[in-house]
């Protein structure tokens, strides 16, 4: 099994700094399938590639499995790219990728040219070219055929990657879509699996198109795994319409993104609110709602991030809705924990799912920009119950890997009354979403009124 990564960034050799391989090294590597090695056919200052090959040894991979199970899989395994190849990559190229790298820390963060290749996957031409190119990928997937005697193609590709990603992005989407082509795993796939599809798919997997494809495939098609990744991939950032599924049918309530849109949206038809302001807006999901009704005559969405901005405005076509709409609209990159005046004297800010993103120590910062200085007539702030947990199949640490922390009732309850206090708001705590007896529900919502200034004679 052989992957490899080619870069011409200069100067190329920098790829070894990433990898934390040296490239005039051959690099060995005993893994639970059998040995892997990191070398490199190329390395000079233009141009520079590093292979990984993972020698399977199909011993050990019997050893593992119980013969039968293992039947038609023994077979392809020492050649075809899979998710045994995909452990290694994970084991061998651990700190490239989490993004981390001693010696090249801003290269890391850095989108350099880079060619993957997997001379043999398999997986279809269609299906690779779905997968990869939402992701920025120029895709060719060229069918392997079978022998001449036997005529036609084989149910292999051989995949070329072509693109200006950071190496950490380009590491992430093979380690989660090899294995979704192959659509086969070869061990035992336990809970925490849904934490590592989270957070290999951080930044890029709410939005895919095919969102649910990928996780049922890399969750081997356990629907308690699949809805549990799912509402935490709608929680954040994702669009909650999510397609119907052709191949199984999952059975699922109105998803918990839908009911907490609403909820927000019911605050502020209640509080009467036209002119309002979307804080930590990330892709959109609320601003789409919000554009809809017309008593929304203006509409801003901030965010930290410009990425996330650029989301938003392609999901809400921007640049094609008529004159009139646009005007309606603005998208402002802007941090909360900052003052910013173009914020103040809205009749309404939303904070959905945002507050659990900050560190605690940044939060009182928050505070003073959102209630102290843009001073909105009425905030909206959901955030997850921690207390809730416990009723996600498979659920091991948070609900999202940008969470810092999640609050329980009691303490969102601490948190709410004090910044009223402080600011001279009145505050009402609602529930959202399928009620626990035990726990309660899965969001919490809190809804932040001015006490009206007095009127002096
Ligand atoms: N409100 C959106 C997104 C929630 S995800 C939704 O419900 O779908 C949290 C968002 O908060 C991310 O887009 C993140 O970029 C943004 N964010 C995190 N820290 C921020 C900060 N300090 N200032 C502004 N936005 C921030």
């Amino acid at each position: 099994m052989l992957l490899t990564v080619t870069t011409t960034h200069q100067p190329a050799t920098d790829l070894g700094f990433l990898l934390v391989k040296h490239p005039d090294r051959v690099h060995r590597f005993d893994v639970p399938t059998g040995t892997a090695y990191v070398l490199y056919p190329e390395a000079t200052d233009e141009r520079c590639t590093a292979a990984l090959l993972l020698d399977v040894d199909p011993q050990r991979l019997r050893a593992q499995h119980d013969a039968f199970s293992l039947g038609q899989f023994v077979n392809d395994r020492p050649y075809a790219a899979s998710s045994l190849l995909a452990s290694a990559l994970a084991k061998v190229f651990r700190s490239a990728l989490r993004g981390a790298s001693k010696d090249r820390p801003d290269l890391v963060a850095t989108p350099i040219p880079l060619v993957i290749r997997v001379p043999v996957l398999r997986g279809t031409t269609e299906l690779a070219t779905r997968l990869f190119e939402p992701l920025g990928w120029s895709v060719t997937a060229t069918p392997i055929p079978l022998e001449a005697s036997l005529g036609g193609d084989s149910r292999y590709v051989d995949l070329e990657l072509t693109g200006e990603l950071t190496l950490s992005a380009a590491l992430n989407h093979l380690y989660v879509l090899l294995p979704v082509l192959d659509d086969a795993k070869h061990y035992w796939v336990a809970p925490d699996e849904i934490d590592k599809l989270l957070r290999s798919g951080a930044g890029w997997l709410a939005d895919h198109p095919d969102k649910v494809l990928i996780a049922r495939r890399y969750l081997v098609h356990k629907r308690a795994f699949l809805t549990t990744a799912l509402e935490q991939l709608e929680g954040d950032e994702a669009d909650s319409a999510i397609p119907a599924d052709p191949e199984l049918p999952v059975a699922r309530r109105r998803p918990l993104a839908e009911q907490r849109r609403d909820a927000v949206l019911a605050a502020l038809t209640e509080v009467g609110a036209t002119r309002v302001l979307d804080l930590g807006c990330g892709g959109g999901a609320l601003l789409t709602a919000l554009m809809k009704d017309r008593r929304y005559t203006e509409i801003v969405g901030t965010d930290v991030s410009a990425r996330s901005l650029e989301i938003a405005a392609r999901r809400l076509r921007l640049d094609r809705l008529p004159e009139r709409q646009q005007t309606r609209l603005k998208l402002w990159q802007s941090a909360l924990t900052y003052r910013d005046d173009r914020l103040r004297g809205y009749d309404a800010a939303v904070l959905m799912e945002v507050v659990e993103h900050l560190d605690p120590p940044r939060l009182p910062a928050l505070e003073a920009s959102v209630f102290g200085h843009a001073r909105p007539a009425a905030v909206v702030v959901t955030t997850p119950n921690a207390e809730y947990n416990v009723n996600y199949a498979g659920l091991t640490g948070m609900r999202h890997p940008d969470h810092r922390f999640e609050w329980t009732r009691a303490e969102f309850a601490d948190w709410a009354a004090r910044v009223a206090a402080t600011y001279d708001y009145s505050v009402s705590l609602r529930p959202v979403g399928e009620v626990d007896e035990a726990t309660g529900t899965p969001t919490q919502l809190a809804l932040f009124t001015s006490s009206p200034s007095e009127v002096t004679a």
